[in-house]
């Protein structure tokens, strides 16, 4: 895979993506075996045995709403869905990426969120939130360098204004668009959790600025993947053992959006969607990548891992 960036001066530079070797594995669309019944089980991956680098899976409780919020047209019964984040332990500074909902919707779910709590109810105690789950695997909030934005919908956001020294990177466009969103994504978007004063944002330019390489070491890749939201971005996180793992966030909400078989049913443009996601199975094809749905009850079941186990 061809890796696009940007030097110092701005000039675009392209190199080949320095990827493991992936002769052995099988292909991202066919089943995989279980991770946790992997030879190397979850208790040899926890702390003491780690490259250096960890992906922790958690998730802020679930959202329970209806399947037609969720895929487009489907119909009206319930369907209760994960809502997942990710912290990634790196030698040259911890990154979270998204951070669930925020505390309130704990505290005050219809006080804080307001009738969109009809559509998407959250389930969710107060020591869910990703400030505490940091703790809870020996990540001081002040040691957390990046916070990553996939987008700004309130079940994305509960990092925001909780990790003190992080750069929140974000696209230009989903920040721009979360202050003034049309009238059916409005509910989506919380404007207490991130206008607020004191956050140091960094925004990137949509294709302009594709791939970006977080560290510059092929760990965190971050591809724009519009469509549900007008700034979305997917992340693209490669560990040493693991290998690529891609996390669709809600680009794919569900193994049903992955396989062309239902758009979002929250979409800003739903031709931006099909074609995120085809380039992103594109970018799971070329590298034989894992991928981690965005709210899949099942998929989100195989993949996520116990707080103090994690990939690598
Ligand atoms: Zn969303």
């Amino acid at each position: 895979m061809k890796i696009i960036e940007f030097d110092d001066k701005g000039q675009r530079v392209e190199r080949e993506a320095n990827m493991p070797d992936l002769s052995t594995r099988t292909s991202s669309l066919a089943p995989r075996p279980h991770p946790r019944s992997d030879s190397g089980s979850s208790s040899s991956r926890k702390r003491g045995n780690s490259s250096g680098i960890e992906l922790h899976m958690f998730q802020t409780g679930t959202l329970r709403t209806k399947l037609k919020y969720i895929k487009m047209n489907q119909g009206e019964e319930d369907f209760e869905i994960p809502v997942p984040w990710f912290l990634i332990k790196h030698p040259a500074g911890n990154v979270v990426i998204d951070g669930g909902n925020a505390i309130e919707a704990a505290i005050d779910k219809r006080g804080h969120w307001g009738d969109v709590v009809d559509a998407y109810d959250p389930v969710m105690n107060v020591a869910d939130n990703c400030a505490d789950q940091c703790r809870s695997v020996g990540v001081d909030p002040q040691s957390v360098r990046y916070l990553l934005q996939s987008h700004l919908h309130l079940d994305h956001t509960g990092a925001i204004g909780h990790f003190p020294k992080a750069q929140i990177i974000c696209q230009r466009a989903e920040y721009e668009y979360a202050f003034n969103p049309h009238w059916f994504s409005k509910g989506a978007y919380i404007r207490a959790d991130f206008d607020r004063p004191g956050l140091n944002w960094k925004f990137l330019g949509g294709e302009y600025t594709d791939n970006y390489d977080l560290f510059g070491d092929g760990t965190i890749r971050m591809i724009f993947s519009p469509g549900h939201a007008p700034g979305h971005q997917s992340f693209l996180i490669t560990l040493p053992r693991t290998g690529p793992v891609l996390l669709t966030i809600d680009a794919a909400y569900t193994m049903d959006h992955w396989e062309n078989k239902a758009l979002p049913g929250l979409v800003v443009s739903s031709a931006d969607a099909a074609n995120s996601v085809e380039k992103l199975r594109r970018i799971a094809s070329d590298t034989n990548a894992m991928v981690v749905t965005g709210h899949d009850p099942v998929n989100w079941e195989v993949f996520r891992k116990s707080p103090n186990d994690f990939y690598d």
